[in-house]
């Protein structure tokens, strides 16, 4: 493997508007690799499961109503220490924090509908990547 993994999610938000491609240019150019990517329908278990670690939040519903409100795509990215480069990638959480060129600068239309998820530790990274995809869908 050449370097490490994190799980990305190109938001529902972003499907919508056709920017998959547009996403993933920004990915690649910010020295990642996708070694595995899916388009699904989320299901609203899966997003339950998803962000459980938020389902104390105010914004867990309109979270969950999100998320399965239309396709999402799910990656594997992989480079160097790719959790954090990846967070660096797609900027703050809200788009008016973030910095230019990041995906969430760029494409995202508000704090929740951010156009992309990215892991928040390598741990979590694993555990994400195998809710979605099984080893010998990933091809380094
Ligand atoms: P992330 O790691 O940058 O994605 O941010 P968090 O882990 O804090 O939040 C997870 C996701 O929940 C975000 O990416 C947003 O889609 C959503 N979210 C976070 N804060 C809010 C909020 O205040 N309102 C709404 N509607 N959604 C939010």
């Amino acid at each position: 493997m050449a370097g490490t993994r994190t799980f990305s999610i190109i938001k529902p938000d972003a499907t919508e508007r056709n920017l998959t491609g547009a996403i993933n240019k920004v990915i690649e150019e910010g020295g990642l690799r996708i070694v595995a990517q899916r388009r699904i329908q989320m299901t609203q278990a899966q997003a339950e499961r998803f962000y459980d670690i938020h389902k104390e939040r105010p914004f867990f519903g309109e979270l969950v109503e999100f998320m399965t409100s239309a396709p999402v795509v799910v990656q594997v990215l992989e480079g160097e220490n790719a959790v954090v480069r990846y967070r660096d990638v797609m900027g703050a959480t809200n788009p008016e924090e973030a910095a230019d060129g990041t995906i969430r600068k760029l494409f995202a239309k508000s704090i929740g509908e951010n156009s992309a998820h990215g892991s928040d530790s390598d741990d979590n990274a694993a555990l994400e990547i195998a809710q979605f995809f099984s080893e010998a869908d990933i091809v380094g």
